[in-house]
C-alpha cells in the first residue's frame, strides 16, 4: 500500500511518499523557519502564501525521489486538524484537486496522531501504550489500546512546552526557535542555583505558565537592576524543571494504567534532556520508552502517511475517507478526530 501524505498545518510545507506504513521513500520538508524568525514566531497569512507556493514542487519532487507517479499512489494523507486554518486550507484544496483528477480517496489525519505514529517507523512499537505529546502547540497524555483507540487523559491547561520553550527563548533574546538553543545552552548551565516554582494541578494535567513566568520575571528584574546573570543556569534550572514534570506524569500514567510502553511524539521529543531522562527513569518500573529520530520529530508529511496507514487499516470504517467536503478544524481532540 502506498500513501501520499501532505502535511501543512504549521509552517513546514510538506509531501512524503510511504509504503505499508513503515517504508519512507521520500519526505521532502520546506521549513519556513527563517522567514518566520524576523518576526519571533508563525505569522499565519505569511505561512499560508508560502504554502501555496511552494506545495505542487514540493509534490512533484517527492514523486521524483520516491520513484513513483501518481497511478501507483493508493490513498492520499492529508493534514485537517489541528492547525492555523488558513495553512490547513492550502495542503486540504490541494489533495482534494489530486485526489479528484486521479481518483485517489482522501484519509483526513489528525496532526497529533500523526506525531505520534512517526515513532512506529523504526521501532516495533506494541500497545497498550503511553504517549506523551509535546510540541509548539499541544502537551497531552494519551492513551492508545490494543485497537489503535485514543484517549485524552489530561493536557495543559495554559502554555503547550515548545511554546514555554519559545517564550523563555524570546524574552532571553535567543531567538526562534527555542527549543535548540535553550536545550544546547541548558548542559553549561547549574540547574539549582536559580529555583523554579511547582504547578500544582491534576494527575494528569501541565501548567507551565508560571515557571515561563518566573523565568521572565527574573529576567526583567535583572534588567531594571542593570545586573548581569548567566543564561545558561537560567535555561538549565528551566528545562530541568520542565523535563522534571513531563517524566514524572508520564510515568505516572503508565504505572496507573499498567501499560509498559511509551512513546514521546511532537517538537520537543527532539529534547536531549528529556530522552535521557525518561528512558532511564521508566526502565527503574520496567517500561519501555520509545522516540522518533530527531528528523522525524517537527513536523513532516511521512508521520501523516504513517498515520494515514493504521487509520484504514485500523480505523472506524464510517470515518476513514473523507470526500470533496472535508473540511479544516483549528482545534480538535485527539479523541474526536
Ligand atoms: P503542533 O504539533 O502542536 O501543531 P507545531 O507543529 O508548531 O505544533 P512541532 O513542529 O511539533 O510544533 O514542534 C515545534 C516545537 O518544538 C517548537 O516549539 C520548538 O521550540 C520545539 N523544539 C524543537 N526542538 C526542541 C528541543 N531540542 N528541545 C525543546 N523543544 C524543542
Ligand atoms: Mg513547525
Ligand atoms: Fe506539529
Amino acid at each position: 500500500m502506498i500513501i501520499l501524505g501532505i502535511e501543512t498545518s504549521c509552517d513546514e510545507t510538506s509531501v512524503s511518499v510511504v509504503k505499508d506504513g513503515k517504508e519512507i521513500l521520500s519526505n521532502i520538508i520546506s521549513s519556513q523557519i527563517e522567514i518566520h524568525k524576523e518576526y519571533g514566531g508563525v505569522v499565519p497569512e505569511i505561512a499560508s502564501r508560502h504554502h501555496i507556493k511552494n506545495i505542487a514542487a514540493i509534490m512533484e519532487e517527492s514523486l521524483s525521489e520516491a520513484k513513483v507517479t501518481l497511478d501507483d499512489i493508493d490513498y492520499i494523507a492529508v493534514t485537517y486538524a489541528p492547525g492555523l486554518i488558513g495553512a490547513l486550507l492550502v495542503g486540504l484544496s490541494f489533495a482534494k484537486g489530486i485526489s479528484y483528477a486521479h481518483d485517489i480517496p482522501i484519509i483526513p489525519v489528525h496532526h497529533i496522531k500523526g506525531h505520534i505514529y512517526s515513532n512506529f517507523v523504526e521501532n516495533d512499537v506494541k500497545l497498550p501504550l503511553i504517549a506523551l505529546v509535546v510540541s509548539g502547540g499541544h502537551t497531552n497524555i494519551v492513551h492508545i489500546d490494543e485497537n489503535h483507540k485514543f484517549t485524552n487523559l489530561g493536557g495543559t491547561l495554559d502554555d503547550a512546552v515548545g511554546e514555554s520553550y519559545d517564550k523563555v527563548s524570546r524574552v532571553m533574546g535567543l531567538g526562534y526557535p527555542g527549543g535548540p538553543v535553550i536545550d544546547k545552552l541548558a548542559y553549561l548551565g547549574d540547574k539549582d542555583s536559580i529555583k523554579m516554582p511547582e504547578p500544582k494541578v491534576g494527575e494528569y494535567d501541565f501548567s507551565f505558565s508560571g515557571i515561563k513566568t518566573s523565568v521572565i520575571n527574573y529576567v526583567n528584574k535583572m534588567k531594571m537592576k542593570g545586573e548581569t546573570f548567566r543564561e545558561e543556569d537560567l535555561a538549565a534550572a528551566f528545562q530541568h524543571k520542565v523535563v522534571e514534570i513531563l517524566c514524572k506524569k508520564t510515568i505516572g500514567a503508565a504505572v496507573e494504567k499498567k501499560v509498559n510502553n511509551i512513546v514521546i511524539a511532537g517538537g520537543v521529543a527532539a529534547n536531549s534532556l528529556l530522552r535521557k531522562e525518561l528512558k532511564e527513569k521508566a526502565k527503574k518500573s520496567g517500561i519501555e520508552v520509545y522516540y522518533p529520530s530527531m528528523g522525524l520529530c517537527t513536523d513532516n508529511a511521512a508521520m501523516i502517511a504513517v498515520a494515514g496507514y493504521y487509520k484504514v487499516t485500523y480505523g472506524d470504517e464510517k470515518n476513514k475517507f473523507g470526500d470533496l467536503r472535508l473540511n479544516g478544524i483549528a482545534t480538535l481532540p485527539i479523541d474526536r478526530d
